[in-house]
């Protein structure tokens, strides 16, 4: 209890307290206070009738930026704060909230001269930036610029053809502008084909970035990790922070970060707004991979999924719907289940029996028989409603902002690196940088676009010491299950579409695998209501008798009919026995929050 009153003291405790004017100036003035999680703004002239201050929270907050009036005879300074907080939407949709962008600008006057006066904004703006960034201050801290680490550099690759294709058009109306805000330097590139995002991870400078940034669905962060792993110093390169920020028909991992944000379960754009958000924030979790080996001996790095059976075979047979975004998984939905198919196979699997999710957990091979949940729930690859809502949905209009709202930058403002402010955000600037970039980069790794030669395919990575060789039998302690199946799925993050919460247990870094299977004999009604309720988590609760969910290590699939699909992450590969175990930790996830709990193997 004291410990609780404790942080809520903490939490609350004032750090820095101002009256300013307002800008534009019409005689308003506010008091401003900075907590560690919030901006409290009160108006004091003209007075108000009650005393409602307006409260922006933190975690709404991108960055904020000093500024200087063009007209030089002005001594005053200015700080702008750009947060993106919830606000009711005009037609209420969900919960009826959207975030909407709010740049508030604040005059700082008490001195005569400017030089005190942006001291002041300075010192606002660097404490402001600190709490987004996670830096610890306190009210006895010394707050300068000084605090602040230099703005970090990301690689944001761009897969112009993911979800129904608009990831470009998404990049410049909602991306670019909040990293900017946000001071976040950035190199743009576009992907050309298959596999160029994991060519491209093969040849670049580590030390040249804080982060690898992928703007499409879950496909293009699966060429990045197994670029990344590919890499002779794959120990080292797997440790670069990864990001992605949604703008595919699958985007279940950016529905994880979301979630394990505490923000509420949206779609589309309001998803690729949050998720941009807290890549601005910034903080990083360890990320577990599953390292999975197919009957050629192939072996890749999985971050989300192998799928076989009916979530595969939706996944894969609704390719030819893309052009419906992510309603492509609506329809392939339902024509599977007006055929519904079911594969006879073995299903063996290392149960992970000390297992609490969200506990930390010893490391051991030695296990005994079943280990299954009294739970069970069926899930299903991406369907639903991770659809193109996003379009009416489009709330927050970048440009709304009135002019008068924005000052000019000024010139002790820490520069740009991106050679622009979102404050002034403006197309043909960032074209034109975006073009420079390219050039740039293109100078600086050459390298990269290089056609990567076998040898450099040859997988690298930690051992297998879970794993038997795929044509040898799984080793004593392992479970083995004969049956027909509906599906099998072994799924590491809580979600498996936006809107598909198939696992809320699951954590990014909790060291296991999380393996579902749906045997034969389900009525299609059964399923369907399966699905129905895993967009809220819940499908557990219906006690299914054909659903179990089991916490593996590792897990070998063994299809013992001759046609099928197999997917690791949602991309399809060769069919037959495929097997996987569970790498602790291994990569880097930003996450933006702190919140994300973090276990040990
Ligand atoms: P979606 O969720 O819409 O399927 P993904 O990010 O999963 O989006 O990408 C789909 C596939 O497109 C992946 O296999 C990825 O490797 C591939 N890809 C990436 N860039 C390109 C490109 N420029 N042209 C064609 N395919 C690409
Ligand atoms: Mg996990």
């Amino acid at each position: 209890m004291n410990l609780v009153l404790g942080a809520c003291r903490e939490g609350s405790e004032t750090l820095l307290h101002g009256e300013f004017g307002a800008y534009p100036p019409k005689g308003t003035r506010y008091a401003l206070s900075l907590t560690r999680t919030e901006l409290h703004i009160q108006r004091l002239v003209p007075k108000p009738d009650t005393d409602h201050r307006t409260v922006l929270r933190l975690i709404d907050v991108l960055g904020c930026h000093t500024m200087r009036s063009h007209m030089i005879a002005n001594q005053s300074a200015y700080f702008c704060v750009y947060a993106y907080p919830l606000k009711k939407k005009k037609v209420a949709v969900g919960s009826g909230r959207a975030r909407h962008r709010a740049a508030k600008t604040f005059q700082v006057d008490s001195a005569e001269c400017y030089e005190d006066n942006q001291v002041v904004a300075e010192k606002w703006a660097a404490a402001i930036k600190c709490l987004v960034l996670g830096i610890p201050i306190s009210s006895e801290t010394e707050i300068t610029r000084s605090l602040l680490p230099r703005p970090r550099r990301l690689l944001l690759l761009l897969n112009p053809f993911g979800g129904k294709g608009n990831a470009l058009q998404w990049c410049q109306s909602h991306i670019l502008p909040m990293i900017t805000e946000a001071d976040v330097s950035f190199n743009l590139i576009q992907t050309e084909r298959q596999n160029h995002a994991r060519e491209l991870v093969h040849g670049i400078s580590l030390a040249e970035w804080d982060g690898i940034v992928a703007i499409s669905g879950d496909g293009l962060l699966h060429e990045v990790i197994n670029g990344l792993m590919e890499r002779p110093d794959w120990e080292e390169a797997i440790k670069m922070p990864l990001g992605i920020l949604p703008c595919g028909s699958g985007n279940a991992l950016a529905a994880a970060i979301n979630c394990s944000a505490g923000f509420e379960q949206v779609l589309g754009q309001e998803l690729l707004t949050n998720c941009t958000l807290l890549l601005c924030h910034g903080a990083v979790s360890p990320l577990d991979l599953v390292s999975v080996t197919t009957s050629s001996g192939s072996r890749s790095f999985s971050f989300l999924s192998v799928a076989w059976g009916f979530i595969s075979d939706v996944d894969i047979e609704s390719e030819k719907y893309r052009h419906m975004g992510s309603a492509r998984f609506t329809l392939g939905t339902m024509v599977r289940l007006a055929s519904l198919t079911t594969y006879r196979g073995r299903l063996s699997y290392l149960p992970a029996l000390d297992r609490t999710a969200h506990r930390p957990i010893l490391r051991s091979i030695t296990m005994a028989a079943n280990g299954s949940l009294p739970f069970q729930h069926m899930p299903l690859h991406r369907t639903v409603s991770d659809m193109g809502l996003c379009e009416e949905r489009h709330t927050f209009c970048f440009r709304g902002v009135e002019p008068a709202d924005e000052p000019i930058p000024s010139p002790s403002s820490p520069p740009c690196s991106s050679g622009f402010h979102s404050s002034s955000f403006n197309f043909k600037t960032l074209t034109e940088q975006l073009i420079s970039d390219g050039k740039r980069f293109q100078g600086t790794n050459t390298a990269m676009a290089t056609p990567t030669n076998s040898s450099a395919r040859q997988m690298r990575g930690p051992p297998d010491d879970f794993l038997a060789p795929l044509d040898q039998p799984v080793p004593k302690s392992w479970v083995t299950v004969e049956d027909d199946f509906v599906l099998v799925l072994a799924i590491y993050q809580t979600h498996l579409g936006a809107d598909l919460f198939t696992a809320p247990f699951a954590c990014f870094n909790d060291g296991l695998i999380h393996l579902c299977y749906v045997k034969a004999g389900i009525s299609r009604a059964a399923l369907i209501r399966l699905f129905l309720a895993m967009e809220k988590g819940t499908h557990f609760e219906q006690e299914c008798p054909h659903l179990t969910l089991l916490p593996v290590r590792a897990f070998r699939i063994e299809p013992l009919t001759r046609k099928g699909i197999l997917t690791i992450d949602g991309e399809r590969v060769e069919y037959g026995p495929i097997q996987g175990q569970v790498h602790h930790g291994v990569a880097k996830l930003i996450t933006g929050s702190n919140r994300v709990k973090i276990t040990t193997f």
